[in-house]
């Protein structure tokens, strides 16, 4: 959620890569990466799935230090979308019960009497569902938020008109499919309308075709595979990014390019992650 601290961590990240790095736009350091001209400490930064708190907590804290981002948005989310994970999450964090039956959807019973239990309980349901097919893994979703006493959660995700606003400031929209599958776990059919539908969504909103794409989930080999990589180069997209964790090297494909994720990131461990990427 957004809050003063997020944001102020984020200010913090931001004022760590503007004294350390020479921080472009994920087009540019493509083209400067494919002709050997990038700088050697030079970073991009990325964002996936399309959050709310993408537009309210960093497009201006960006701005403020004149820094171009990567939004990959599944464009079938925005506006009142969820992601499954956030679900869950919601669902379990709101729950006004201690004691949560979901063996009606076999998956287990919970006690949530405490946070570190609901925390547990989170990360287990979640990986229950990663790897659902789709149509189930957002109907297990639903029922777990029935089941847990659903109440109404806050808007997640952007909404189109906050994706348009980040393309006239000038930050690159990508695409992250339409509904956040598992590419892997498609039938090439529903795999090329994922990643086509979301190229004609964002070209639609912008006006302009969408240059980079993030996979959802995004190891190589696991959650996409050779046949997927060729769908979104014909689909028209000039790059793309997995979650392979390191920095970028010129030898590297450009529809599969690897990323450090930051996630809780404490000082010593965003500090610790980027050095990787120059030390190699
Ligand atoms: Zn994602």
């Amino acid at each position: 959620m957004p809050d003063e601290t997020d944001a102020e961590l984020f200010r913090h990240h931001m004022q760590y890569l503007a004294a350390h790095f020479t921080v472009l736009p994920l087009p540019v350091a493509v083209d400067q990466l494919r002709r050997g001209a990038l700088p050697r400490l030079a970073a991009v930064i990325t964002f996936d799935d399309g959050y709310a708190s993408n537009y309210t907590v960093a497009r201006p804290i960006l701005q403020g230090f004149g820094f171009s981002a990567s939004f990959f948005v599944a464009t079938g989310l925005l506006g009142n979308g969820q992601m499954f994970n956030d679900t869950v999450i919601e669902s379990i964090r709101r729950c006004p019960y201690t004691h949560l039956d979901l063996t009606a959807l076999g998956i287990g019973q919970y006690e949530l009497i405490d946070t570190p239990r609901r925390v547990a309980a989170i990360s287990t349901l979640i990986g229950r569902l990663k790897y659902l097919p789709m149509p189930e893994r957002s109907e297990t979703a639903r029922r777990i938020a029935e089941l847990a006493g659903g109440g109404l959660s806050t808007r997640l995700m952007m909404n189109p008109d906050e994706v348009a606003q980040l393309h006239r400031d000038g930050m690159d929209v990508g695409c992250h499919t339409v509904n956040h599958p598992i590419l892997a776990n498609l039938s090439a059919e529903a795999a090329r309308s994922e990643i086509d539908g979301s190229f004609a969504f964002i070209r639609e909103l912008t006006g302009k075709k969408p240059v980079s794409f993030a996979y959802p989930n995004g190891r190589p080999g696991r959650d996409y595979h050779a046949e997927h990589v060729e769908m979104v180069r014909r689909a028209g997209f000039e790059l793309a990014v997995s979650t392979a964790t390191r920095g970028a090297s010129p030898s590297d494909d450009l529809y599969q390019l690897p990323r450090i994720g930051i996630w809780s990131a404490t000082d010593w461990k965003i500090t610790a992650n980027l050095a990787s990427i120059y030390l190699q």
